[in-house]
């Protein structure tokens, strides 16, 4: 699944929900997370991304691994 990393914090463009096919963005105050259970892989939202926040998560910048698990809990959460 793809992981929103710590850029999304506080960006106020949503243009990745808009694109994503199966809706498993999650919106919360100030960030938005995908659930790594419902995301397809499709690529669609990265393009979108003006932060440059999403990434594969086997591509996740080292300094943002823990995004990974912070995604599937926010992601339940909300
Ligand atoms: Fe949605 Fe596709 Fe992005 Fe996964 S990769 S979050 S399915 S738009």
């Amino acid at each position: 699944p793809y992981v929103v990393c710590e850029p999304c914090i506080n960006c106020k463009y949503t243009d990745c929900v808009e694109v994503c096919p199966v809706d498993c963005f999650y919106e919360g105050p100030n960030f938005l997370a995908i659930h790594p259970d419902e995301c397809i892989d499709c690529n669609a939202c990265v393009p979108t991304c003006p932060v440059e926040a999403i990434y594969p998560d086997d591509e996740v910048p080292e300094e943002w691994q823990h995004y990974i698990e912070w995604n599937r809990y926010l992601a339940e959460q909300w």
